[in-house]
């Protein structure tokens, strides 16, 4: 059982005095328990695209399939981790750097992450994705136009931020990249919810990254 730690970034922390600790375990062997390979998949869109709900969606499919997962919501994590955190472009970065980074630790527990966020900056995105290794991260476009999520408005934010009272809103005042070649392209405007949850395991399964029964 006892696989070595792997090998991991070699990013220097602020203070240089501090060392990495050396652990006997690592990735492989923590998911090698559980049997599965561990995976972050990063569904980036508008507010409103659909992001949580096909999330929620696909992360319930993986667990009926006796996958060990963890969802980590935009909107969730701005209630604890990123609670210090507002809606400019730096905090949003920061607000990206830190899940990303939080994903990276519960891929070395050996989970398959969901992590639910605009994240609306493609630098931002490429820079969670070189936190781990190719084959580890797959990125999912919610894509959905924006007339759409104006007219769903789930949470009523579009109709707060047309009319002003909201700064730095995504899509309307402040702006959106989306992904140039996403791994998997999620139309939400052509496809239900569970239509497109299917559509993200046919893919990881396609992929080699999951086996539908186990
Ligand atoms: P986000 O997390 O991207 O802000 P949400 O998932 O909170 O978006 O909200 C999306 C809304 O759109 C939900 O109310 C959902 O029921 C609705 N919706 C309608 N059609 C779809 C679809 N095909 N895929 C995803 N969500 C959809």
């Amino acid at each position: 059982m006892a696989l070595r730690g792997d090998v991991v970034s070699q990013q220097t922390p602020g203070d240089m005095n501090i060392r990495r600790a050396a652990l006997t375990l690592g990735k492989r062997a923590r998911a090698e328990l559980k049997g599965q390979k561990p995976l972050i998949l990063w569904m980036t869109g508008l507010s409103g695209s659909g992001k949580s709900t096909i999330a929620d969606r696909v992360e319930d499919k993986l667990w009926r399939c006796g996958y060990h997962t963890m969802l980590l919501d935009g909107d969730n994590l701005r209630f604890g981790l990123n609670r210090d955190l507002t809606f400019t472009d730096s905090d949003r970065i920061e607000n990206v750097r830190r899940t990303a980074e939080v994903a990276r630790l519960m891929l070395d527990a050996g989970l398959i992450v969901i992590c639910s966020l605009i994240s609306p900056f493609r630098r931002e995105r490429m820079l969670a994705r070189q936190l781990v290794g190719e084959d580890e991260f797959v990125e999912l476009f919610v894509d959905t136009p924006l007339d759409e999520c104006i007219r769903r408005d789930p949470k009523g934010l579009y109709a707060r931020a047309l009319a002003g009272e909201i700064p730095n809103f995504t899509g309307l005042t402040s702006s959106y990249e989306p992904p140039d070649a996403p791994e998997i392209h999620l139309r939400t405007d052509r496809h239900d919810v569970d239509t497109l949850a299917e559509q993200v395991l046919g893919e990881l399964q396609r992929r080699g990254a999951i086996a539908r029964s186990r």
